[in-house]
């Protein structure tokens, strides 16, 4: 799928995973009054940027792009990485020519991993995961870059010529601001390793739609095969890119998804008293 369309799923499952844990934490914690405001942004911060991790193994993509040659290099590194690893796990019947694009980086099981390490190095000290913050928030922002309305856009960036440098400017703020004012906590490296490995899971699933599909069950093997392409039944993946009507309407759903849940959880703290009150009086 397109970039942006993955930018909008992974909202919508970050979205997912905030309305999940704010729902679980009233039902199971006594006296909880919503996540913070820490863990809050900066978990939708890692779904929807996670969301375009796996395609580092692509030379082509946004994220091998993202922030000049800090981006090329770590993309060269996952895709050297993902030949030896499918060298190195192929089964007999696979090809012998390694999958770099659609390899390792696509696996929801690559996917766990980075998000139980992300989970560790929050656990060890919040500001480990300063880098990754960064790298996710300058993603969000040029994965709605074509998914939010014109003006809300112009708005954003005063000069369009330096469009790039207000990314990565209102990414390092947030990421400073998060980390500065101490809102995120290592108690929240369970939840923020959670979206991680979510995001990416979701660019994993679209992509399992489209008529590439990608080796979702790696490391398990089947007919001597670790690396197949799996995903949808073969007759109801769709193509991707711009005149795609599906991906449009994937998107378009998505997005209204991301923001009613968003916007669901950030009311609902504040309106949870009341609403007990009114069901116990009712
Ligand atoms: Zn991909």
């Amino acid at each position: 799928m397109l970039g942006r369309s993955h930018i909008t799923t992974g909202c919508a499952t970050g979205g997912v995973v905030l309305a999940g844990t704010t729902g679980l934490g009233y039902w199971l914690v006594p006296g909880f009054t919503g996540l913070g405001a820490g863990p809050w942004i900066s978990g939708l911060i890692l779904a929807a940027g996670a969301s375009l991790l796996p395609d580092l193994d692509t030379t082509e993509s946004t994220a091998y792009h993202a922030v000049g040659p800090a981006t090329a290099r770590l993309g060269n590194g996952c895709q050297r990485l993902s030949r030896r690893v499918y060298v190195a796990t192929a089964g007999p019947a696979d090809s012998p020519r390694p999958r770099v694009h659609r390899g390792l980086l696509h696996t929801p099981t690559f996917a766990g991993l980075v998000g139980v390490l992300c989970a560790l190095a929050v656990l060890v000290t919040p500001w480990t995961v300063a880098p990754l913050l960064f790298l996710c928030g300058v993603l969000t922002l040029k994965g709605l870059h074509r998914s939010l309305p014109s003006e809300w856009i112009r708005a954003m960036y005063p000069l369009r010529s330096l469009r790039e440098v207000f990314q990565w400017f209102y990414a390092a703020g947030v990421t400073a601001a998060l980390l500065g004012f101490g809102s995120i906590d290592r108690a929240d490296g369970i939840y923020l390793g959670l979206c991680l490995a979510v995001g990416m899971v979701t660019h994993d699933l679209g992509d399992a739609c489209t008529n590439s599909a990608v080796p979702m069950t790696w490391p398990k093997q089947r007919d001597g095969k670790r690396w197949t392409c799996s995903g949808l039944p073969p007759a109801l993946r769709f193509s991707t890119g711009e005149d795609s009507l599906v991906e449009a309407g994937v998107r378009r759903v998505s997005l209204t998804v991301a923001v009613l849940l968003i916007a669901g959880t950030a009311v609902l703290p504040p309106a949870w008293p009341l609403l007990v009150d009114w069901l116990g009086t009712s």
